[in-house]
């Protein structure tokens, strides 16, 4: 006797059909596929950016595109298209699946040569496989989790020593976000060497006498777009600002904490470890520059 599969109806709730990009192509979400043979898929031989969109644009596309450069760049892998060719495909997807506020999440990886290899394939006979989709987040800026600000833990840091690469490798990160949630909290910081590195999805800053402190760039965080702004803005509005390493025993006694990210922008620190930060509630500064974020950003955004 054959059998023979036939694939149930799959249910998507209430969340609506969306159209998404697939190497060239703009196509329903359910009839969109890679092979299974796909560097990314077999090896995390890729790299990503998210862009967020409110009121229906972009916010700081030049910095993801010039970072997902960097990336594709320090990986040797083929950049397949231009910035300009990139921002259209952003901007379709915004107005096919009407998106206001959002997240538009991007993935290049090294592609496919039909088979499975450590080595690399051929650029010059495998394209790179590019795949973008939108996520609809209504109520993105005005935020009830940045309203109450987020409960952190402390896990080790203990990722591979290319985190400026904004590579795929997010196995340890969600493992870090499962550990959070797990102990009643909503995100964790690494640590390495004794110090802060960067949240699981975010970069971490103290503000200890109005001085916000966050780790220097290197390998060992991600260059975050968000960060490179809201320290721009800081500085703009006369904040003192140090990049410099520090403990989690510092972050424990500092005034307030929060984390910058593309996705969810500046978010407050209310606790780290069980010790809440000053009186538990988001913090002064934290509060301002999100406000100071959202404000500019919303009025560069194309
Ligand atoms: N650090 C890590 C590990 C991240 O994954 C992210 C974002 O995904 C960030 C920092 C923040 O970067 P950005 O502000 O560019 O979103």
């Amino acid at each position: 006797m054959q059998w023979v599969y036939i694939r149930p109806l799959r249910s998507f709730g209430d969340r609506r059909m969306r159209t998404v990009y697939v190497n060239g192509e703009y196509l329903p979400e359910q009839e969109a596929t890679i092979s299974i043979f796909d560097r990314g898929f077999l090896m995390a031989d890729g790299v990503y950016e998210v862009t967020s969109v409110l009121d229906g644009k972009l916010i700081d596309f030049d910095g993801h595109a010039k970072r997902l450069r960097r990336s594709l760049g320090e990986l040797d892998m083929t950049n397949p298209m231009s910035s300009d060719d990139l921002l259209e495909i952003h901007r379709e997807l915004v107005r096919l699946n009407e998106i206001d506020e959002g997240l538009i999440y991007l993935q290049i990886t090294r592609g496919s040569d039909g088979d499975r290899d450590f080595a690399f394939p051929d650029p010059e006979t495998t394209a790179p496989t590019v795949v973008l989709f939108t996520q609809s987040k209504p109520g993105l800026a005005d935020s009830t989790a940045a309203k109450k600000g987020a409960k952190i833990i402390s896990i080790d840091d203990i990722r591979w020593g290319r985190r400026d690469i904004k590579t795929v490798q997010l196995l340890y990160p969600s493992m870090g976000k499962m550990m959070a949630k797990k102990a009643g909290c909503d995100d964790a910081w690494m640590i390495e060497d004794g110090y802060v590195t960067e949240g699981t999805g975010n970069n971490a800053y103290i503000v200890k006498d109005n001085t916000i402190i966050t780790r220097h760039l290197g390998n060992e965080i991600l260059h975050g777009i968000t960060r490179a702004a809201v320290l721009r803005m800081a500085r703009e509005a006369q904040m003192k600002v140090e990049e410099r390493s520090f403990t989690i025993e510092e972050a424990q006694e500092a005034d307030e904490a929060f984390t910058t990210s593309a996705s969810a922008f500046v978010m407050p620190v209310v606790e780290i470890d069980g010790v809440a930060l000053g009186e538990g509630v988001p913090g002064k500064v934290a509060t301002r520059l999100r406000e100071i974020y959202l404000q500019e950003m919303r009025n560069a955004a194309i």
